[in-house]
């Protein structure tokens, strides 16, 4: 017999598959997805590659399979990574990496994650025999009595655990193991992130009669083992994690299993909290990126055992090796987070889909503010429509007003903080209320610029202007993090008027501290969050500690919920209006709204604030009305006229490397090639002229790109991988890579 093997590389030479020959003694122990060693090229070292298919015969030459490893693909994964690496232009060894155990990838064997083991300590006699010695005081040191009492009531401990609880040592452990009262054993220890949570069980509430209808739907669905994908559109409280909660208790009834992916940053213990409350934690698995390799292996398990039955993690969860899938819910789905950066540059929600296919089930999108390329999809009926018009709860929608900053210069203000931003923080203060100010960009300032000459201090690596952070006294590159002093006097002309521009989150909180200094601030931003858990321990802070003024990025809107919040500030929402990308309004609207649902979510009134220098832009007008379908309405026609997605796919091809010469020569010979094969196969597609990227150089690396505007379709996706493979642009060193819809378009 024959195998297909797939070598795993990145090079791109090497995505195609190789034949070898399987010995007889391996025949019954090799299968699609076993993990094997081969020898290939000229090196003696053994290559590790992935079977992929098993055949009679085949035309060539072939080498023998050298060794196999382990069976971790399933052929449905398999299959999975052929159709990834078409669609995204990557590397079939690329997409497999993805779906693989975490802590199995590492070529060095010896980094790969072990099953971690401890010492467990027990009682070698029955409980009533130990209880008896004790009584009849048989046994009279007080710490060999605590160390048995805690093992009569917990059957067995870790040793490190059984020492802390009890404050004793090994050498008195060791004692009662030599008088033959506790025996000692190496045990797995399965690291569970969710092992330190105790938490009561809620019961389902009764639906609104919207969530029943929507609930009805899916489930539906289930039961007909239909794939069909639903867009679950509804205000942030209006009982869309309620509906998940229900259908995947039916799912965990039916013996199936979930999948739930979060945007990565929501992955929050109160959102967590919320599903241990109504199953367990016993077969709910968490997977996201915080976590340490030990910790994700051990998930992975849990879920391939069959004893997860529910997965929640971040974009990458979505390859969790579940068994007999029965739902995938995607919520805040218009996340951009769910859009790998990094190759294979995948879409989850794309992926999601073609899973979904596969398995006959339904796929539910959930949102407050759908992609408009969704809810376009949902509009044309390709996509179920299921809205949830009003919050469950019945909390108040707060009330919003938009500052013209302006008119606030205008009137002599040049504080970044509006005068009714200061009333209300005022009032909030003297109220013992919270607030939360919002500021999309972190550090001190934007930039640094020479008043007399223009100059501006840029990164040397990276064409970009240096960030001022100021308690360091240092600039900083935001994209490749190269760092030098600040400079006092300008290199250019030597003039000492170089000044800092524009504000960040560091200046910010330096500002609140001086008009409000009794008030008490605390910042999260990248910089203040750097430790494994401090995302958490900053908002755990905010609330316990009852810190008047939480300031920060993007970070701060995302899922949680403060009860003592009725002020949000949003210091400057320009910030994301005037980047070179078609969703400048769309994330502008998406973040405004989630800004604004961070405020007053119990029973109390909340206020927002929106400061900004375009009071009349749409996004931010509807973002004061909470109004997604009336924003949508305006945004669709836009794209309609200039021919953005949803009306087609941009392709994005970035070209890179260290000579500017080579690199703009490949990027000419990509564009020549593919508007060639275009044209000859009479497709549609409109390609630009290879540009300098808008940020042309990045780590030293100079950057060219090519926009396509298109319809995906196989056809042009063939011609597109075809073009990215070609032997010819391979051999110019320079990067070429695709991007379907990027989300990043810099
Ligand atoms: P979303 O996911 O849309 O933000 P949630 O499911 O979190 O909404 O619901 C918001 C709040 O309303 C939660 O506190 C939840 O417990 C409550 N809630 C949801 N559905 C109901 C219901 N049918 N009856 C009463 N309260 C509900
Ligand atoms: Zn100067
Ligand atoms: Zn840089």
């Amino acid at each position: 017999m024959i195998a297909e093997i797939i070598i795993e590389s990145n090079v791109k030479n090497l995505n195609r598959v190789f034949d070898y020959n399987i010995p007889k003694e391996m025949e019954n122990n090799i299968s699609i997805g076993s993990r094997v060693l081969v020898p290939f090229g000229r090196s003696k070292k053994l290559e590790e590659g992935f079977v992929t298919n098993i055949k009679d015969s085949t035309e060539y030459e072939v080498k023998d399979v050298a060794k196999i490893e382990e069976q971790l693909l399933t052929t449905d994964k398999i299959k999975l990574s052929k159709w990834m690496a078409k669609r995204y232009f990557s590397n079939v060894s690329e997409c497999m990496r993805l779906m693989l155990k975490p802590g199995t990838t590492s070529k060095n064997f010896a980094n790969r994650a072990k099953d971690k083991t401890a010492i467990f300590v027990s009682l070698a006699l029955p409980n009533e025999q130990i209880l008896n010695y004790i009584k009849t005081n048989k046994i009279k040191s007080e710490k060999q009595k605590s160390i048995l009492s805690y093992l009569i009531n917990n059957n067995i401990e870790r040793q490190a655990v059984l020492i802390e609880e009890t404050g004793t040592s090994r050498a008195i452990i060791k004692t009662l193991e030599k008088n033959g009262l506790v025996k000692l054993q190496e045990q797995k220890v399965v690291r569970d992130p969710l092992m330190s949570k105790n938490i009561k069980r809620t019961k389902n509430l009764d639906f609104t009669e919207e969530q029943q209808t929507a609930y009805r739907k899916i489930l539906n669905s289930i039961e007909n083992n239909e794939f069909k994908e639903f867009l679950l559109y509804g205000v942030t409280g209006s009982g869309k994690t309620e509906i998940y909660l229900q259908l995947i208790e039916k799912i965990v009834e039916k013996g199936k299993s979930a999948i739930m992916l979060v945007p990565e940053i929501s992955l929050t213990p109160q959102m967590i909290n919320r599903f241990i409350e109504r199953f367990g934690k016993e077969i709910i698995s968490v997977l996201h990126s915080k976590l340490s390799v030990g910790e994700r292996h051990d998930s992975w398990e849990k879920i391939e055992s069959g004893e997860a039955r529910i997965v929640i993690g971040a974009r990458s969860a979505i390859f969790a090796p579940v068994n007999d899938l029965g739902i995938i819910i995607i919520d805040e789905e218009h996340d951009s987070s769910y859009k790998s950066e990094m190759p294979p540059r995948y879409n989850a929600k794309e992926v999601a889909r073609e899973i979904a296919k596969n398995n006959n089930i339904p796929l539910l999108l959930g949102s407050a503010t759908p992609d408009i390329t969704t809810f376009y999809n949902a509009k044309c009926g390709n996509i179920e429509l299921l809205k949830l018009t009003k919050r469950a709860n019945n909390s108040n929608m707060p009330n919003i007003q938009i500052v013209d900053l302006r008119q606030e210069l205008a009137n002599g203000n040049k504080t970044m903080i509006s005068i009714k931003l200061y009333k209300l923080i005022e009032e909030n203060l003297k109220n013992k209320k919270q607030t939360i100010l919002f500021l999309n960009r972190r550090g001190f300032s934007t930039f640094i610029m020479c008043r007399d000459c223009g100059y501006v201090a840029k990164c040397k690596n990276c064409n970009i202007s240096l960030t001022y952070h100021k308690k360091e006294e240092k600039l900083k590159c935001h994209y490749c993090g190269y760092e030098e002093p600040v400079v006092k006097i300008c290199p250019n002309c030597g003039s000492i008027k170089i000044k800092h521009f524009g504000t960040g989150t560091q200046k910010l909180e330096l500002e609140i501290n001086k008009i409000f200094p009794n008030a008490s601030t605390i910042r999260m931003d990248i910089d203040t969050v750097t430790k494994k858990n401090s995302h958490e321990e900053i908002l755990r802070k905010f609330n316990q500690d009852k810190i008047d003024i939480l300031i920060g990025t993007q970070m701060i809107v995302k899922g949680h919920h403060f009860p003592d919040v009725t002020l949000v500030g949003v210091v400057s929402a320009d910030g994301s209006l005037n980047i070179d990308d078609y969703r400048a309004s769309e994330r502008t609207f998406d973040l405004l709204v989630q800004v604004a649902g961070r405020a007053g979510r119990e029973n109390l009134q909340g206020n927002v604030i929106i400061q900004t220098y375009n009071p009349d832009n749409y996004s931010i007008q509807y973002s004061k009305k909470q109004n997604y379908e009336q924003f949508y309405d305006v945004e669709i026609k836009l794209r309609k006229q200039l021919r953005y997605p949803p009306f087609c796919d941009i392709i994005m091809f970035g070209i890179s490397g260290e000579q500017e010469n080579i690199v703009s020569k490949t990027a000419n010979e990509l564009y020549i090639n593919l508007d060639k094969h275009i044209k000859e196969k009479n497709i549609f597609a409109n390609i630009l002229k290879p540009l300098p990227a808008p940020i042309d150089k990045i780590k030293n690396r100079y950057r060219w790109r090519i926009i396509m505007k298109t319809n995906l379709n196989d056809n042009i996706i063939e011609i597109i991988n075809n073009c990215l493979y070609d032997k010819e642009l391979l051999k110019n060193n320079a990067r070429v890579i695709a991007d379907i819809n990027p989300t990043n378009m810099m």
